[in-house]
């Protein structure tokens, strides 16, 4: 399988390349050339691992399959207490695929603990030698998992800048209390925004990276433009439907519609591939906040990021420039002159319009909607009053839209955080007190549910706390370098 850019017809490249380039050198995303066939008959009985490796297989088709059956083995077991792509019943017709039973309780998890070993295998496959320094700005749930893949690993180091004033007060905690030698994480002084642009700057920067290759350092992103990022998050959308199978809840071959809370439109891409690998997939429906630009987009044809942006109470699909969008765009089009057209409109004027067809055939696969916060939380309690199935804000407003927006297909749910990440804003929903710390608040939400928090959260008031420096964003750059 051959790579190219969603923006122009340069060079093919290798899955290894594409993972080691992350975007494409035209500033495209790289895309597989082609949509490989599932072997659905042969896949339904297999386990999480085993089918990682297989689905995985038919994309990176330099590594050595038996190097992916190890990788996808040892990530996918332990690290996810024997819990990936769990499915659980919430009511008649509707389902949670539980996607934060991994370390750091987000689904960011089943692509950042697999993703750094594609890329040291990558970087083995070409026979590059010099060290990766990944650069991360974070809102939260990025920065930790990304911590939490990289640590430890043989010639990578790992940065991670978030916003003093930005994250929760566990996001916080589960990044400085980070174990191992090739980590740094800072604070700076500013919002989300002036992370993203000190970094984003740093990248930009020709001096800099003159530097550092000089001390035989390439720079490199986490961020969910990296098709090593992307691939791995195919594989759920198989195992889940395998499961509602198996339980009856879908017979074979009948279409199953997946609800996604989206941000960066990477988890609901990987449906789309699932999909068109030839998975029984209704509608891929996608789930926004406020912040409501790709609801919009689906519904209108017009991709219109001059608005107001909000900070909601699902931090994480709080984006208004949905990277991964391009990749389908191109998809439906297969034209990388039109996506490069639309991508250069957004750059100049904020905004751009598909045309008719290609608006036609987007809606033949996405459904969307999308909620405030106000009706997440009210979506909270009543899930949890009606079903006794307790959600994270995220969560809560892909189970407004799925209500809204569904048809007789059975749904399926993306549950992408634990709601013990969350604690006040939970326990606000469901009508009780809020104290005033996460940890209380995290006792507080299993004194009145039942549910015991994830061990990994609770023993953070417990660890030592490593890093405690905190910067301007003027200073992002020499802390880069380091
Ligand atoms: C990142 C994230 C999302 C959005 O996923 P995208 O792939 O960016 O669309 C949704 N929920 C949670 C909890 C997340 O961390």
């Amino acid at each position: 399988m051959q790579y190219q850019s969603t923006r122009g017809h340069n060079a093919a490249v290798s899955a290894s390349e594409a993972i080691v380039r992350g975007l494409a050198p035209d500033g495209g995303l790289y895309v597989p050339q082609e949509f490989p066939r599932a072997d659905l008959e042969a896949w339904r009985g297999l386990d999480y691992p085993q089918l990682a490796a297989e689905v995985l297989a038919l994309y990176l088709t330099d590594y050595d399959p038996a190097f992916l059956q190890d990788a996808a083995q040892s990530t996918y077991t332990a690290p996810f207490s024997g819990k990936a792509g769990r499915v659980v019943p919430v009511a008649p017709g509707l389902h949670a695929l539980e996607l934060w039973h991994g370390p750091t309780c987000a689904f960011k998890d089943y692509a950042l603990q697999l993703m750094p070993k594609l890329l040291v295998q990558a970087k083995r496959n070409l026979g590059r030698t010099e060290k990766t320094r990944i650069l991360v700005a974070t809102s939260g749930d990025t920065g930790k998992a990304a911590l939490a893949g990289y640590a430890g690993l043989d010639g990578i180091e790992i940065a991670v800048f978030y916003p003093n004033d930005g994250t929760s007060e566990i996001q916080r905690l589960q990044m400085v209390t980070q174990a191992g030698d090739n980590v740094a994480v800072y604070a700076v002084n500013g919002n989300f925004d002036d992370a993203q642009s000190g970094v984003k700057r740093v990248f930009g920067d020709a001096e800099a990276a003159a530097e550092l290759a000089g001390r035989g350092i390439c720079l490199s992103s986490a961020n969910s433009i990296n098709w090593g990022r992307l691939a791995p998050q195919i594989v759920y959308y198989f195992y889940a439907y395998f499961r509602l199978v198996e339980s009856g809840a879908a017979a074979w071959g009948q279409p199953v519609d997946f609800c996604v809370p989206t941000g960066n439109f990477g988890d609901i891409l990987a449906g789309y591939y699932a999909k068109r690998m030839g998975l029984p997939v209704g509608k891929l429906i996608c789930a926004s906040n406020k912040n409501n630009v790709l609801a919009d987009f689906i519904r209108t044809g017009t991709y219109d990021k001059r608005r107001e942006f909000y900070k909601t109470a699902s931090p994480s699909m709080d984006i208004l420039i949905s990277s991964n969008l391009e990749r389908l765009l191109y998809h439906l089009t297969g034209d990388a002159a039109r996506v490069a057209g639309w991508m250069a409109e957004l750059a100049e004027k904020g905004c751009y319009t598909v045309d008719a067809e290609t608006l036609a055939r987007l809606q033949e696969s996405f459904g969307c909607g999308w909620a405030d916060d106000a009706q997440a939380a009210a979506m909270i309690r009543r899930r949890w009053e009606e079903d006794r199935y307790l959600c994270d804000p995220h969560t809560a407003v892909a189970f407004c839209v799925a209500e809204e927006q569904r048809g007789t297909a059975p749904v399926a749910v993306l549950s992408t955080a634990s709601p013990f990440k969350f604690p006040r804003d939970v326990l606000a929903a469901l009508g009780a007190g809020v104290p005033d710390s996460d940890f209380a608040a995290m006792e507080a939400l299993t004194a009145a549910t039942g549910s015991p928090a994830p061990e990994s959260l609770r023993c953070l008031q417990q660890l030592p706390v490593r890093f405690r420096e905190s910067l301007d964003p003027a200073a992002i750059r020499a802390a880069a370098l380091r």
